[in-house]
């Protein structure tokens, strides 16, 4: 049984309440976490407040800085058990467990060496003045995080948030918690004070709202749907909380004829299937040009008929969906693309030894879907790429622009003049030219714009979200 891990104490919910955790391999329950609620955000939020204004706020940037060092060197020495528990709890794939694991280590090293060397401004003024700029951390921050990436975006934002100088109360998605309260233990076992990381399990419209309502989180960082995040804003609004919101995508992957199609293929069906298609950046539109659009369709068929899926520990291609809602989502996106006589190029394959009450989907290739359909517009969240040609330049922007989100977009082109351009046009938080998403660097400042969110998180960029700017001018004549 899970427990919260508020000031450095397991706990469990005031009002002794559980929820089940299942693996979305077999479908089965394997453990227990805790159903907060208010009173538990309470109490964490006051533990995070003791703790900030009496203890955390006393400590150097060097002196945090070496805190998040050894947490850093403790996630990657406990790398494996971590990436075991995430693998149970959210179906991903051995080395995608693996990889999420380093990658929290990574954030932790990063933003270790970045704290101490973030900094204010002096500014010119009148003669008599001298003007200079703080960066105050906001105090205690809360952090809304979803299911698909628990350890990364945990490492992201918290990372971040603790450089800056905050105190954290994290709410883990309901059904990813268990990696992350073996973080905050990790925390307190390397000498992180009781206070600073704090966890509380449980449901959104309980204990997220709690958190994002409590009148001791001093600034909200959001990743989640925008469905969520318009929630977020609404509660924040009442009390002018700050707020970071990552939320998702309909991201396109942009191919021109001269495109060096060797390197586009592994990389178009990576962004799709990787997290069996749960990404809130997955390469999810396929926009190709006409001259390329057969060719290119008939090679990724082939290699989509290859891929195959199964439990998690196969390590295979693409593992369960989180669980059976999910499914159920994908399915009814499939069958929509049915009524819409939407082609289906090809599909992967589930392997025998996949238990029947598992959460499993084919990565599935579809053409010719037309740009209003529902598939070229909503995120389908699923391991499911939806191709349409496009004639030039001017038609792929076109394309590209046409939803709400606004997350991540890759353009594939020799043409040094159409790269630049493209970049330009394209109303995107990130352009990747010629490869999709640069390997995930921690350093590379990552958010949205429209629908996909504001603000920045990832990054020496990050900072700048987790502090609050105060002008300081002094008259000394
Ligand atoms: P979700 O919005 O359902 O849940 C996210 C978190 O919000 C969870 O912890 C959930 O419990 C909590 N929540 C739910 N209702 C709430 C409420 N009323 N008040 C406060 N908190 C509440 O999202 P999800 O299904 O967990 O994750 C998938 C979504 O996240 C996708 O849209 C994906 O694109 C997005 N995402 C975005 C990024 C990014 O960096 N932009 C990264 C990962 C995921």
């Amino acid at each position: 049984m899970q427990l919260h891990y508020i000031a450095n104490t397991s706990v469990p919910s005031t009002s002794g309440k559980t929820l089940p955790v299942i693996d979305p391999s077999d479908g089965q329950i394997f453990d227990e976490i805790q159903r907060g609620n208010a009173e538990d955000i309470d109490l964490a939020a006051r533990a995070a407040r003791q703790c900030f204004d009496n203890v955390w706020s006393k400590f150097t940037a060097a002196e945090r800085g070496r805190l998040l060092m050894r947490l850093s060197q403790k996630v990657a020495e406990c790398a494996e058990e971590l990436a075991a528990l995430e693998q149970r709890d959210c179906g991903k794939p051995t080395k995608q467990a693996k990889a999420d694991a380093l990658a929290l280590a990574r954030y932790f090293e990063f933003y270790a060496g970045a704290g101490d060397k973030f900094h204010g401004e002096t500014i010119p003024y009148l003669d008599g003045y001298s003007v200079l700029t703080w960066r105050e951390p906001h105090g205690v921050t809360g952090h809304i995080i979803p299911w698909n990436y628990p350890m990364q975006i945990f490492g992201r934002s918290v990372g971040g948030a603790l450089a800056a100088g905050n105190v954290c109360v994290v709410k883990p998605s309901e059904d990813a918690c268990l990696s992350l309260i073996r973080v905050a233990k990790l925390a307190a076992e390397v000498g992180f004070p009781s206070g600073v990381i704090n966890i509380v399990t449980g449901y959104g419209h309980e204990v997220g709202d709690a958190l994002a309502r409590h009148s001791e989180i001093d600034h909200i960082s959001f990743t989640g749907s925008p469905k969520v995040g318009t929630l977020i804003q609404q509660v924040a609004a009442e009390r002018h909380c700050p707020v970071t919101l990552e939320l998702g995508g309909k991201s396109p992957q942009i191919v021109f004829a001269d495109a060096d199609l060797d390197a586009v293929i592994p990389t178009v069906i990576n962004a799709i299937v990787q997290n069996a298609g749960q990404t809130c950046s997955a390469g999810s539109r396929l926009l190709v040009q006409q001259e390329i659009y057969e060719e290119l369709l008939d090679r990724l068929g082939k290699a989509f008929s290859n891929l195959r899926v199964g439990p998690a520990n196969m390590d295979l291609d693409v593992g369960p969906l989180i669980r059976q809602t999910q499914q159920q989502r994908v399915w009814d996106f499939l069958s929509d693309a049915q009524v819409a006589n939407i082609p289906m190029v090809a599909q992967g394959q589930v392997v025998a030894e996949a238990p029947e009450s598992g959460y499993y989907q084919a990565p599935t290739l579809l053409r010719d879907v037309p740009i209003t359909h529902r598939l070229s517009q909503e995120e389908v969240f699923g391991p499911v790429l939806c191709a349409m040609p496009f004639k030039d330049e001017d038609e792929a922007v076109k394309l590209a622009n046409a939803t709400q989100f606004g997350l991540v977009a890759g353009v594939w082109t020799r043409d040094g003049g159409r790269q630049f351009r493209m970049a330009k046009r394209l109303k995107s938080g990130q352009v990747f030219i010629n490869n999709y998403g640069a390997g995930g660097g921690v350093e590379l400042p990552f958010g949205g714009v429209k629908s996909s969110g504001y603000g920045r998180e990832k990054g020496f960029e990050a900072l700048y979200g987790f502090t609050a700017l105060k002008t300081v001018a002094i008259k000394h004549g």
